[in-house]
């Protein structure tokens, strides 16, 4: 099969001839890839890396953000059936560390991830444990499948926050996880404040349900964020900017007291004054990728019509193009693209 494949830094290799996967033990299955969304981590490996990838699990095939067709499945009984449209939940935890006996899946240390680890989906096939892969319904559009990984994310963060119906809770950047972020609140009966700089993505937020935009270059947004949050300030800030400052306005944007939720990965070390956070009693916690149940609550969100990612699919190319069409293009110009999808 054709196979998009890993084997270090700025050194990724369209295979023509690479080995199809078989089923290996009774727990797997085969899927037929639909298609797979670009990530900005798949950019960094690229770019940077390896970082999460392992030199020794190299050559790895690329791709994390999966959707495909079940074509074969081993022994062991499921509900899956051939023909069934699927996600794939692309973390495989361990469920024996201390965290994942915890509860605390997303901090496992031993998590393998698609295309990271294992080989993942920019590929004609990849084969999968049949637990991890999860029916969408058929009613939905193939290519919003693909964005089922980083709604997991977006689920993860706001499930991690605690928010409650009727919350102030504002989102900083509204990229991708961003805009998910926000659909996600919307469906938990938040009240959300959008902030970025990009006026495309404001309009996309407002769309996608936000009470309020903002554009944090005004010099009094501080004053407009409390005057729209009862005076008071915002309980909960998520911020999925990754950029240097984002994490400091966030922090400034969080009431007394309240919860800023850090989702962004942050390339170049940000500047922070830690009594932003003492002096206030405000809460800082991290959240990353998914854990048990967050790509499950995705699914559930985008099968009733509380996401609609169509609006985030910047383009659609094939494996052919995927470093020049793709990776090239995402790292060199962030502005208005958000994911750019591969058919292969
Ligand atoms: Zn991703
Ligand atoms: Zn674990």
């Amino acid at each position: 099969m054709r196979a998009l494949v890993y084997y270090g830094n700025k050194d990724v290799r369209l295979e023509s001839n690479w080995e199809d996967p078989k089923i290996l033990n009774d727990n797997d299955a085969i899927i037929k890839v639909s298609y797979t969304s670009i990530c900005a981590t798949d950019i960094e490996e690229w770019q940077f890396g390896p970082n999460y990838i392992q030199p020794e699990d190299t050559p790895v095939v690329h791709g994390h953000e999966i959707t495909g067709e079940v074509i074969e499945i081993g022994k062991n009984p499921t509900a899956l059936k051939i023909g069934d449209k699927v996600a794939v939940n692309n973390v495989i935890h361990c469920n024996s560390c201390f965290w994942c006996l915890k509860g605390q899946g997303g901090a496992c240390v031993s998590m393998k991830v698609a295309g990271f680890h294992y080989d993942g989906g920019l590929a004609e096939y990849m084969r999968w444990p049949s637990d991890h892969l999860i029916k969408v319904s058929d009613s939905t559009p193939d290519e919003h499948g693909a964005l089922i990984e980083p709604t997991s994310v977006a689920c993860h963060a706001v499930r991690k926050s605690g928010v409650r119906p009727g919350d102030n809770v504002a989102v900083v950047g509204c990229g991708t996880v961003g805009l998910l972020t926000i659909q996600v609140l919307k469906a938990s009966g938040a009240n959300v404040a959008a902030v970025d700089i990009r006026p495309e993505s404001l309009k996309l937020a407002k769309d996608f349900g936000a009470d309020y935009t903002f554009d944090s270059r005004d010099k009094e947004i501080i004053e407009k964020m409390i005057e729209v949050s009862d005076g008071i300030g915002h309980d909960i800030v998520f911020e999925t900017a990754g950029s240097a400052e984002a994490p400091k306005i966030s922090i400034d944007y969080t009431r007394r007291g309240g919860k800023t939720i850090l989702v962004g990965i942050y390339s170049a070390q940000p500047k922070m004054d830690f009594n932003q956070i003492v002096f206030f009693e405000r809460e800082v916690i991290g959240s990353v990728g998914s854990a048990p149940g967050d790509m499950e609550a995705g699914v559930r969100l985008l099968n009733q019509g509380k996401i609609d990612p169509a609006p985030l699919i910047s383009n659609i190319i094939s494996l052919d193009n995927v470093v020049e069409e793709g990776y090239q293009k995402m790292a060199s110009n962030s502005k208005g693209i958000f994911r750019i999808l591969v058919k292969p």
